[in-house]
C-alpha cells in the first residue's frame, strides 16, 4: 500500500530516493545546468498567477456552457470537440503544475486552488489520482515498466499486437470502433469493457498485467469525498443555472480529452517521452500551443528541473540552449494522427515489449505477485 497522507491538500511529495535510470539523467543533467549557469536556481518555486489563469479558465468556460446549453445536440458535441477539451487541457496544465506544487506552496491554498480545477474539470477526484501517480510514480521511476503508468499494460499490448497479426482488417475496424466509443460522453470508462474483452477472447492471452505493481502515495479518502461533492455541485449549478445541455457539454469536454479522441492530450503524451531512452529520456514541443497550455511542452526542462513554474520554463530553455536541445519535430495533431494510423501503437517503449514474459501474460495468470508472502 502507499503511504496515506492523513492532512487534506498536502499532496504528493517528489521522492529521488530511488531513481530509475532516466530519472537519474534528469538529475545529472540538473547538476550540468547548475554548474555551468548557477543563475538557473533562481528560477525556482511557485508563480501564484496560475490561480488568475484558473479564475479566467472557469470563466470562459461557463459562458460556453450557457452558451450551448441555448443550442443543439450537434453544436455541444463539435463545440466540446474543437474547444471544451482544449480548455480542459488547460485546466490540466495547470493541474500538473499544482501536483508539483508550483502554483501554491501552502497546504490550504493548494487545496482551495485544487478545487477551483475541479469546479472546471468535474473529475470526481480523479485529478487527485494523478498528482499522485505523476508526482510518486512517473516522475521517480521514469522508463521502468513496473512502476511508471505511462507505459501500457504488457499483456494488453501483446494481446492487441497478436491479434494486429492474426486479423488485420477486422483491427482496422476496431480502432474505428474505440474512436467512436472514445468520442460519447464518458465512452472512456466503458470503452475497455468493450473491446479488451474482444482481444482476450480472440488470442486468449490475458490483457492486464497482475503482477504488476505501481502503488503511488494516495490522498486521504475525506479529500477524495470532498473532491467528489464540488464535481457534483458543479454540474448541479450548471443544470439549474443554463440546463442539461450544458451539463451535457461539460461532461462531454472532459470524456473526449480523457480519451483515445482526446488529440492535444494524447499528442502531448506521445510526444513527451519516447520511453527507452536512457541518454534523451524526455523531449520538448515548443509548438504554439504552449501559449494555450501553460508551456506545458517544456518537458524536458520540467523533468529536469521539476520546481521551476510553467511561466519561468522558457526562460530555462534560453539559458541553456546546450542542454535543453530535444526538441520533438512533430505537433500533437501528428503524433495523434499518426498513432491512430498505427492501431494505437504503444506510446512507450521498454524492454518487456521487446522481450516480453510469456508466462506473466497467460491467459491464468497467478493473482498474486510471486514474491510476495503467502495471505
Ligand atoms: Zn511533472
Amino acid at each position: 500500500m502507499g503511504a496515506i497522507q492523513s492532512r487534506f491538500g498536502v499532496g504528493p511529495e517528489l521522492s529521488e530516493r530511488h531513481p530509475s535510470a532516466q530519472c537519474r539523467r534528469h538529475i545529472q543533467m540538473r547538476r550540468a545546468l547548475l554548474e555551468a549557469h548557477p543563475e538557473s536556481a533562481a528560477l525556482s518555486g511557485p508563480d501564484h498567477r496560475g490561480a488568475y489563469a484558473a479564475i479566467a479558465l472557469l470563466a470562459l468556460h461557463w459562458t460556453v456552457c450557457w452558451w450551448v446549453a441555448q443550442t443543439s445536440i450537434l453544436v455541444v458535441f463539435l463545440t466540446a470537440f474543437f474547444f471544451g477539451q482544449v480548455v480542459i487541457h488547460a485546466a490540466g496544465a495547470l493541474l500538473h503544475d499544482t501536483a508539483h506544487r508550483l502554483v501554491f506552496r501552502g497546504r490550504r491554498a493548494k487545496l482551495a486552488f485544487d478545487l477551483l480545477l475541479e469546479t472546471i474539470m468535474t473529475s470526481f477526484s480523479l485529478q487527485l489520482t494523478y498528482q499522485h501517480e505523476h508526482v510518486s510514480l512517473h516522475h521517480p521511476y521514469m522508463g521502468n515498466y513496473e512502476r511508471d503508468y505511462e507505459h501500457e499494460d504488457n499483456c494488453r499490448l501483446l494481446a492487441r499486437r497478436q491479434f494486429r497479426h492474426d486479423h488485420p482488417g477486422t483491427e482496422k475496424l476496431l480502432v474505428f470502433g474505440q474512436l467512436l466509443v472514445h468520442l460519447l460522453p464518458l465512452g472512456f470508462l466503458i470503452a475497455d469493457r468493450i473491446f479488451l474483452p474482444i482481444y482476450q477472447r480472440a488470442t486468449g492471452r490475458a490483457v492486464k498485467d497482475r503482477l504488476r505493481r505501481m502503488d503511488s502515495t494516495a490522498p486521504p479518502p475525506g479529500e477524495r469525498r470532498l473532491f467528489m461533492a464540488v464535481s457534483l455541485a458543479a454540474l448541479l449549478f450548471l443544470f439549474f443555472a443554463f440546463g442539461w445541455l450544458a451539463v451535457l457539454y461539460q461532461v462531454w469536454s472532459l470524456s473526449i480529452f480523457r480519451g483515445k479522441a482526446g488529440v492535444t492530450n494524447r499528442g502531448q503524451s506521445l510526444s513527451e517521452h519516447p520511453g527507452d531512452d536512457d541518454i534523451n529520456p524526455t523531449r520538448s514541443n515548443y509548438t504554439w500551443l504552449n501559449w494555450l497550455l501553460f508551456n506545458t511542452g517544456y518537458h524536458n526542462e520540467h523533468h529536469t528541473c521539476p520546481t521551476v513554474a510553467w511561466s519561468r520554463l522558457p526562460r530555462l530553455k534560453a539559458l541553456a540552449p546546450e542542454i535543453f536541445n530535444q526538441a520533438d519535430g512533430q505537433s500533437y495533431f501528428e503524433r495523434w494522427w499518426r498513432n491512430v494510423r498505427a492501431d494505437f501503437r504503444p506510446s512507450r517503449r521498454n524492454q518487456q515489449q521487446a522481450e516480453p514474459d510469456p508466462a506473466r501474460c497467460a491467459k491464468f495468470t497467478p493473482i498474486r505477485p510471486i514474491n510476495s508472502p503467502p495471505g
